[in-house]
């Protein structure tokens, strides 16, 4: 991996590495007892493949991204690394989260009319054997299969991690069971991936990958970037709009649009601070999903979802910092995920308008 020649992007790697090193330093020890639970769990509405459902997330703490802890540096606006252990951790840590987890909703599950969709992420790779052991793969699935109205599981990883071995033992496992492995790709063009984002990832692995998941008859789910740091919104817009077109030719069946939002300690905040990156506006990614569905049916195929973190927030997705003009927006998007109906986001302007569309125009092409 390391000896992959990606971009000649060496300043923003130094970079990088120097807001890891002070995101390690700030890094909270924790204590053994706090290795038994997970980051955070939570269930809420969700859209699954064909209708509305549950979400049953658990965010599992793990040792970390392999990319973020080894030279590669990480990715410019991630700063998972800050809730990860960076040290090695006992498995049987990871096995008393997932338990705890379970534990805690179990009833809530089984009581509810709607079916689930499961994540467990980790924020880094589910198949990296330095996160999460095969023996403890194997305890979720046995987990996962005895719990009921689990019909769909997503789990995350980088493509360096996903073989043929590892896909045909969840297949096996997950039965009957919808299973969707999560990539991070943020976009399809190779130079914005690599030399802004520096992810490590050429577009021509990611094609391997997916066709070996689609080989094992397992969903694949794309999560695009949007926004990457040095591209102003109407870039923005451009770069997401021809991502979503080609995954749709590439037949992919989710596609997560991730606004970018601001992380501690990371490249994306020292520009943001310096006034030099602004987190994208809802009328760029609403203009951008709108325009991708008009040149083609792309929802008869796909589904796009979008959830963003710290949205209406200065630090995440908004328009102006008015708060009725985001909540309208936050809930135009919400609807628009849930029912898959494109209408929520087109008719977002009849039913509510804010003066700040004028400035976002003029804002457009400069930042
Ligand atoms: S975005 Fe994903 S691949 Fe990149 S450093 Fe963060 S966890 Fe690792
Ligand atoms: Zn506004």
């Amino acid at each position: 991996m390391s000896t992959k020649k990606f971009s000649d992007n060496s300043l923003i790697v130094e970079k990088i590495k120097i807001f890891r090193s002070k995101a390690i330093k700030k890094k909270y020890n924790y204590e053994e007892k706090q290795l038994d639970k997970p980051i955070s769990f939570w269930i809420k509405e969700d859209r699954l493949l064909k209708e509305k459902g549950k979400e049953f997330t658990i965010i599992l703490r793990t040792r970390g991204c392999s990319w973020a802890i080894g030279p590669g540096g990480g990715c410019s606006m991630c700063g998972y690394i800050q809730d990860s252990t960076v040290e090695k951790i006992d498995q049987a840590h990871i096995k008393n989260q997932i338990d705890y987890a379970f534990q805690e909703k179990i009833e809530e599950i089984i009581k509810d009319k709607d079916d689930y969709v499961l994540k467990i992420f980790n924020s880094g790779s589910f198949f990296d054997n330095d996160e999460i052991s095969e023996s403890t793969r194997d305890y979720m699935y046995k987990q996962i299969v005895k719990t009921p109205k689990i019909r769909e599981v997503v789990i995350e990883s980088r493509v360096d991690y996903i073989t043929r071995e590892k896909l045909t033992k969840m297949k096996r496992a997950l039965e009957n069971i919808y299973i969707e492995v999560a990539i991070g790709l943020e976009t399809v063009n190779d130079h914005i991936r690599n030399a802004y984002i520096n992810k490590g990832l050429f577009f021509k692995d990611f094609l391997e990958a997916i066709h070996l998941c689609k080989k094992h008859g397992i969903g694949v789910r794309i999560y695009l970037l949007f926004k990457p740091p040095f591209l102003n919104e109407q870039s923005a817009i451009d770069d997401c709009l021809s991502s979503i077109l080609k995954l749709e030719e590439l037949k992919v069946n989710t596609i997560s649009i991730n606004p970018l939002n601001i992380q501690k300690n990371t490249l994306t905040e020292y520009l943001f601070y310096q006034n030099r990156y602004r987190p994208p506006w809802f009328y760029s990614l609403f203009k951008c999903i709108v325009k991708a569905c008009h040149e083609r049916d792309i929802l008869k195929e796909v589904r796009i979802i979008s959830s963003p973190s710290g949205a209406g927030t200065k630090r995440g997705i908004h328009n102006c910092l008015k708060r009725e003009c985001n909540s309208h927006m936050i809930k135009s998007l919400k609807n628009f995920v849930l029912t898959q109906d494109i209408n929520h986001l087109i008719r977002s302007d009849k039913d509510y308008s804010c003066d700040c569309l004028v400035k976002y125009q003029l804002q457009k092409r400069y930042i």
